[in-house]
């Protein structure tokens, strides 16, 4: 069975004052959820990047930094030097991250971030030690004109075919259709799972060792009343969740469902 992973991507939310008391119930819903029983699940936070370090340092001194990992939101296709307002993979890493978020939709759409720029991330990410979440998803309009499965497609090879199946185990898949994020409106697992599975089809036209193994993680308005049911379905192993990662009790609750799905 392939590990699962949870993920709340903060967006740009948050202040110092949102991470202090996050972290403190962060740690009170945890225990009451007896959540360090579940030894298959990573937890990753994904904060704005100028909130790393408090991360870190809030959950070092409650003593909950172990339960979670860190990634960034984004990565700058750089290494280093005059690129004003960019945060690098080494950065990243300094700041105790583990995984980076590539490719979200929000970058898609608003940052320009093509196809190109987004196999530049990866390889920094890589080149660093560093894994990438790599954020796939057709449009509503897309989906409308029956194009979700070949948008999907185009937006998966466009990395697989620029690294090897070595580099493309390091990677783990967000499966987030755009219409889902941020509108209340979640796929519905069995759309869900079938495009979990088409993705794994492609990724096994590479490999199928690396398709049995990839991590295809499903996003788009997660919560604690929809996630069960996503995470029954065999191609789903946990989920990228946005707003609904900014509450530590609904958070931890979809955490707690994802070590279920797996038991029941
Ligand atoms: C996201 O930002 O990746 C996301 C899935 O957001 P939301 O859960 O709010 O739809």
């Amino acid at each position: 069975m392939r590990p699962k992973i949870v993920a709340g991507n903060w967006k740009m939310n948050g202040n110092q004052a949102f991470v202090r008391d996050y972290m403190a119930s962060f740690k009170e819903c945890w225990s009451d959820k007896n959540l360090d029983q579940l030894s298959d699940l990573s937890v990753i936070i994904v904060p704005p990047a100028i909130l790393m370090v408090s991360v870190s340092e809030y959950s070092k001194a409650l003593g909950v930094n172990g339960f979670f990992e860190l990634a960034g939101q984004n990565v700058s296709e750089y290494s280093s030097g005059a690129y004003t307002g960019e945060v690098s993979a080494s950065m990243l890493k300094d700041s105790a991250c583990q995984w980076s978020l590539v490719g979200h939709s929000e970058r898609r759409a608003l940052f320009g971030d093509k196809l190109s720029v987004i196999v530049e991330k990866i390889k920094q990410l890589l080149s660093e030690g560093l894994r990438p979440i790599l954020c796939l998803g057709e449009t509503l309009e897309e989906r409308e004109l029956g194009k979700a499965e070949s948008c999907v497609r185009s937006q998966l090879e466009s990395v697989l075919d620029a690294f090897s199946v070595s580099d493309l185990s390091k990677l783990v898949l967000a499966y987030e259709p755009v219409w889902a994020i941020g509108t209340g409106k979640t796929a519905s697992p069995e759309e869900a799972q079938a495009m979990h599975r088409f993705i794994r089809s492609v990724v096994a036209s590479k490999s199928a060792d690396l398709a049995e193994a990839m991590i295809i993680l499903y996003g788009g308005s997660v919560n604690s009343g929809n996630a069960e049911s996503l995470f029954r379905q065999n191609d789903i192993d946990g989920a990228l969740v946005g707003g609904a990662s900014l509450k530590p009790e609904e958070f931890t609750e979809i955490c707690a469902q994802c070590c279920l799905g797996q038991i029941l």
